[in-house]
């Protein structure tokens, strides 16, 4: 590609609303544009990333054996009334009427939509087990949408479904899909993380998340500091209580009596209204202070913007990891999905704690959205749990240390819940009507674009890994116009490149080298070449990795480019 014809969008202006690394370097980059809050346009530049990583998704999945198919995005609601759904996920499914005035949903995910598929065509326990995955659009309506096509509302997901005849089966498929994630994500170039996850509302036995590890990641992460262990905090084991967090277990029991912890005491506490089955997980920060997070499945109490605490006047912006350190002495930085942390007290935890005000008090933002389970049947139960740096490890190994990690991928034994909510039914072989166990797998496509640049990009700009780059090589030539000896060899390279089948860019707007450089680096290429007469006269190119710190210089030949 040439870009006299591709034309870039660069900026070397931060934009101002985007606060996460990615965010700013893939609108300086021009790799997306934002349309309205969580929906971005990719232009040319950042397609060509999003579909590397559905290549190497696509060949890795067909790889495992999973059948590709495509679902409608627009569901009718009849389906989610089926699987109970319609009600339980809230404000997060967007809702619209056709002309008829039939209800439907744009989905948010495909369970409901592939158990229907199932029962259409599946009879026999010849026919299992199967899978199926699609690269679909879906949407969501986050509270939060932020950081840009990290979670943002509309966004592509690789989705897949497994139908087994048994549990054993299923636990086979799991393992399956898990090896096939763990060479996707190793393709990608990303440092990892497989950890247990809870799996929350949507059900089932097992379950856990691909992690790729970063600061501005959104969840926190407890994992072995030498062993094999570890989980999403929400899904961490119980630990148990030992001298440090005495004080915080104190704390707890004035608001409410160990043992029976309703959601009507923790309600009065956190000044929330909650119902159903309530998870408060306290997490020990450095320091002894102490974060809480208040959770049910996967709902956080992450609108909760500000707390009060007697140390200072004002409420505390929770959204302002700094604040929270200069008090509460811990850091909290994005813990949870959305950040929003419930910041609880050390030292005098108990004192502080009867102090304690919660309450969104910022853009009349008060916990607007936060599903509780206003239609939950489970009886009133809160299970408290803590776990601290440095805590042994559940499994004897090593020592808790938490990491953030971004939620690339996400795999679940689904078990029974959609195919008994949806009447799925196959025939065993001795003529038995057996309901299929399922299993889910998740990857976020336009997410795992913006993961990739958190781990792997400098002051310069983005650094892409071969793998998914937009081009793998840009051919710098100088003083095109001027010399017809640098023209014929950055063309002939360009031609023999193209010819191997090497994705190139040639740089040929006839621009200065400095602000060549400057684009390259910002969209982050990972091979440059520059061809200029100097090196011409000893017979060379100038090579360049994106990430070294000097340029070398290989001989002037199609074959040594090649080799780089
Ligand atoms: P999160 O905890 O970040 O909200 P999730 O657990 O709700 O994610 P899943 O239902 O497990 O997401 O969906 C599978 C994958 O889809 C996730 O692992 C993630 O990579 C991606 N994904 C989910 N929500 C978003 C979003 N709002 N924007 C971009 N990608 C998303
Ligand atoms: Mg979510
Ligand atoms: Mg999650
Ligand atoms: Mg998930």
């Amino acid at each position: 590609m040439r870009l006299s014809k591709f034309p870039l969008h660069t900026t070397k202006e931060t934009p101002a609303d985007a606060e996460v690394v990615s965010h700013q370097l893939m609108l300086r980059a021009g790799y997306i544009r934002k349309l309205g809050a969580g929906l971005y346009s990719w232009l040319p530049l950042g397609l060509r990333v999003l579909q590397r990583i559905e290549a190497v998704v696509r060949e890795e999945m067909n790889r495992a054996g999973s059948l590709e198919l495509l679902m409608p995005s627009v569901h009718p609601a009849e389906l989610w009334q089926e699987s109970g759904r319609w009600q339980q996920m809230g404000e997060e499914m967007l809702r619209f009427k056709d002309r008829h005035q039939n209800d439907f949903a744009y989905g948010p995910t495909h369970e409901e939509v592939i158990c229907h598929h199932f029962r259409q065509d599946f009879r026999s326990y010849k026919q299992l087990p199967v899978s199926f995955y699609q690269v679909q659009t879906k949407f969501r309506d986050e509270r939060r949408p932020r950081f840009g096509v990290m979670r943002s509302r509309e966004f592509i997901m690789k989705d897949a479904y497994s139908f087994h005849m048994d549990k054993d089966d299923l636990a086979r498929e799991y393992l399956n899909m898990r090896e096939a994630y763990t060479r996707i994500f190793t393709r990608l170039g990303v440092d990892f993380r497989v950890v247990k996850a809870d799996s929350g509302n949507i059900g089932g036995a097992a379950s856990e998340e691909f992690h790729v590890l970063a600061g501005s990641g959104e969840d926190l992460l407890a994992v072995s500091d030498s062993g094999p262990y570890a989980a999403n905090v929400e899904a961490a084991e119980t630990l148990p209580s030992e001298q440090p967090r005495a004080a915080a277990t104190a704390a707890m029991e004035k608001v409410s009596t160990p043992g029976q912890k309703t959601c009507e005491q923790v309600s009065k506490f956190l000044d929330v209204p909650l119902t159903g089955k309530v998870k408060l997980l306290v997490v020990q920060g450095a320091e002894g202070g102490l974060v809480a997070i208040a959770l049910r499945g996967d709902h956080q109490l992450n609108e909760i913007k500000a707390a009060r605490h007697p140390a200072v006047a004002s409420p505390l912006r929770l959204a302002d990891p700094a604040d929270v350190q200069r008090v509460f002495g811990c850091e909290v930085g994005y813990l949870g999905p959305v950040g929003c942390p419930v910041p609880l007290i050390a030292d005098h935890a108990a004192a502080a704690l009867a102090d304690f005000v919660c309450g969104a008090n910022d853009n009349d933002h008060h916990l607007r959205g936060v599903n509780w389970g206003r239609d939950c049947a489970e009886p009133e139960s809160l299970d408290l749990r803590m776990i601290a740096e440095g805590d042994p490890s559940p499994d004897g190994q090593g020592a808790i240390r938490f990491v953030r990690g971004i939620e690339g991928g996400h795999i679940f034994q689904l078990g029974r819940k959609y195919s008994t909510a949806m009447g799925l039914s196959v025939l065993d072989d001795k003529g038995a009507s057996v309901t299929p166990e399922m299993g889910c797998y998740g990857i976020g496509i336009t997410r795992l674009a913006a993961a990739v640049i958190e781990q792997s990009f400098d002051a310069a700009g983005i650094i892409w890994p071969d793998a998914i780059a937009p081009f793998r090589v840009i051919l710098c030539p100088i003083g095109l116009d001027k010399s017809e000896t640098v023209r014929v060899a950055v063309e002939t390279l360009y031609g023999e490149l193209l010819g191997t089948g090497v994705d190139v860019l040639l740089d040929d707007r006839g621009n200065r080298p400095g602000a060549m450089f400057a684009d390259a680096d910002l969209i982050g290429i990972p091979h440059r070449i520059v061809v200029g007469d100097k090196g011409l006269a000893g017979q060379q190119f100038e090579y360049k990795h994106r990430r070294a710190d000097k340029a070398e210089m290989i001989a002037a030949t199609t074959a040594a480019v090649l080799e780089k």
